[in-house]
């Protein structure tokens, strides 16, 4: 509790200073004060002090200053004036200037949260007393996993044990780098780098110690976990590893729903090697076409169908037909109407997770840009050249497959109790019943909110809020506290339809059921500003931004980066 006082008294007045970049645009300051007091507290409250993070901490904060201009300057303060919040190109353009004093607001609360923690920590000691050396046999936790549930758990973990230098913090991952997933379309669609939006776990995590491995099987009898270290090299080495608590945190894998064909020809959309391979076929597809003479044959090479309507397939849709659209210039032998992106989607409208209007309102956009849509229309089937659809056939040489997930198939042999989708069950507490000790989270376990009793869903949202319980219900079990229960209401959804549009569903904070939406490019700025923000690792910040400031200058880039073969 003093440590929260203290991080909101000093971010308090650091928003007080930097609120004075808001005064030529807002004007009236007072309230404008006040405002930077309580943006700067609750700003420094939740990040917390790291040290000598000065860049850091400006570009989190100057990025969070987007989504609060549009919150507070183009919607609350209209409302409040008794008009309606309006974003016409005029009014846009009016709201630019505050929208520049809102940015250098989030930079100067940054640097100046970061200068008075630094004197804070000189003057009277840093937040946490230096952990005390204790000579009891260590515990060890194990996670598997590292992603947003897995890394975020050790993060949370590394900071709730912090004064308990007697417990061991273990994290094994397939892959060395947690992995953006909001941002992976933009890789398909050649707009940012690959390893641009991957964060490294050995930067991230300071006192866990990291293995990159496969876990090929838990011995839950032994508390045993065993480890194939030998990714991509060719000699097996198997490990073992112990624990006293065990997370599992394995995410999830694409379900084919049994179409067989289809699992052999398509492409997956999980990882980002998913997203190389889709990008460079694209690339491949053109390359092929452009010397093609064959006007069908030319047309199947530039069909790409995406099967499912939800977040990721419509991303990966918009972001595949800006690409596919922006390259033709280079490809003098194509002509834009032999290109099509076709989205097929069982339901009988796109993105089911936002309100009618929205994934109406996305659709159109993307139909004005050239995509077609086949809805109420389920993948039946697919061969070398063609994809077979309930009621119709397209020829068409690229299948990507977004239409349905699975818990982590690992989650199948272990003998814990499942739910039919085959998730690990838990209790409120994320705890597996009847085995103490073992925890599981995100994507791979059926999580059930403690106060809604509604299931939660399968995000990064709820996965990186599900950590922090379960760290700090290990931390209780591990002081002999009793466990909390999850609950967490979500924040909302933004999905991105294509170039410099999107859509947003905002909920309203203590409001239930009711929220507020946002659509085109207020809503793209809103995207962009959120996701940046969140994108963890200063570092992966500025060059994502570099990446997107390129991408308004130059064409996008066909450069094959692996070979398909
Ligand atoms: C394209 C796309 C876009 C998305 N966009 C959003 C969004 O905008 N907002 C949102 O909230 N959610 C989004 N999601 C969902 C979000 O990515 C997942 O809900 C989230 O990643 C779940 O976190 P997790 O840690 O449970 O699983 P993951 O992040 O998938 O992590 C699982 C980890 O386990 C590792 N692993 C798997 N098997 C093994 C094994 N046998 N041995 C060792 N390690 C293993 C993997 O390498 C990985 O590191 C998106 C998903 C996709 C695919």
């Amino acid at each position: 509790m003093q440590r929260l006082f203290r991080r909101a008294i000093l971010g308090g007045i650091a928003g007080i200073a930097a609120s004075l970049a808001l005064l030529p645009a807002l004007g009236h300051p007072v309230p404008v004060l006040l405002m930077g007091a309580v943006l700067g507290a609750g700003y420094a409250v939740l990040t917390g002090p790291t040290p000598e993070a000065y860049i850091d901490n400006m570009f989190t904060a100057g990025a969070y200053g987007v989504p609060l201009w549009a919150v507070i300057s183009v919607i609350a303060l209209p409302l409040f004036s008794g008009q309606m919040p309006e974003w016409s190109a005029e009014q846009m353009r009016s709201h630019f200037s505050v929208l520049v004093g809102w940015v250098l607001f989030g930079l100067t609360l940054g640097l100046f949260t970061q200068l008075l923690n630094e004197v804070a920590a000189r003057v009277s000691g840093p937040e946490v007393e230096p952990v005390a050396e204790n000579n009891s046999p260590k515990k060890r936790i194990v996670i598997l996993g590292g992603g947003f549930a897995g890394m975020t758990a050790a993060e949370c973990l590394e900071r709730e044990l912090q004064k308990d230098p007697s417990v061991v913090i273990t994290l094994v991952s397939e892959t060395n780098a947690l992995l953006f997933t909001p941002m992976l379309a933009e890789v398909a669609g050649s707009s940012l780098e690959p390893s641009h939006i991957s964060t490294p776990l050995r930067t991230t995590l300071h006192r866990t110690e990291f293995i990159r491995g496969r876990v090929t099987a838990v011995d839950m009898e032994n508390k045993r976990v065993l480890l194939d270290a030998s990714i991509g090299g060719a000699e097996s080495c198997e490990s073992v590893l112990s624990y006293d608590h065990l997370v599992f945190a394995l995410g999830a894998v694409s379900n084919y729903l049994g179409l067989s064909n289809v699992q052999r020809l398509a492409f997956d959309f999980k990882s980002l090697i998913d997203a190389i391979r889709i990008r460079n076929h694209v690339i491949e597809m053109f390359e092929r076409a452009d010397r093609e003479r064959d006007p069908e044959a030319r047309k199947t090479l530039l069909t790409f169908v995406i099967a499912g309507g939800g977040f990721a397939g419509v991303e990966l849709a918009g972001a595949l037909n800006d690409f596919a659209r922006g390259i033709l210039a280079d490809y003098p032998n194509i002509r834009r109407e032999d290109v099509r992106v076709v989205l097929v989607h069982a339901r009988d409208r796109i993105l089911p997770e936002l309100s009618e209007s929205l994934g109406r309102y996305a659709q159109q956009r993307m139909e004005a840009r050239g995509v077609e849509f086949r809805l109420s229309t389920r993948l039946a089937d697919a061969r070398e050249g063609v994809v077979v659809l309930s009621d119709d056939a397209i020829p068409a040489e690229t299948l990507v497959w977004t239409a349905g997930t699975a818990p982590n198939p690992l989650t199948k042999t272990l003998p814990l109790e499942k739910d039919k989708r085959g998730a690990l069950i838990v209790d409120k507490t994320l705890a597996v019943p009847s085995h103490a000790g073992v925890w599981a989270l995100g994507d791979c376990a059926a999580v059930v909110d403690a106060k809604t009793g509604k299931h939660c869903p399968p995000t990064a949202q709820f996965a990186l809020r599900e950590a922090a319980t379960l760290a700090k219900n290990i931390r209780a079990t591990l002081e002999g506290r009793p466990a909390r229960g999850f609950h967490f209401e979500s924040l909302g959804a933004l999905c991105v339809v294509g170039h410099q549009t999107a859509c947003a569903e905002l909920t309203i904070p203590f409001v239930r059921d009711k929220a507020m939406r946002f659509s085109g490019l207020l809503a793209w700025f809103m995207w962009r500003g959120i996701y940046l923000g969140k994108l963890p690792g200063l570092e992966r910040k500025v060059r994502v931004l570099v990446d997107w400031t390129v991408e308004l200058f130059f064409p996008k880039d066909i450069v094959q980066t692996i070979d398909l073969k």
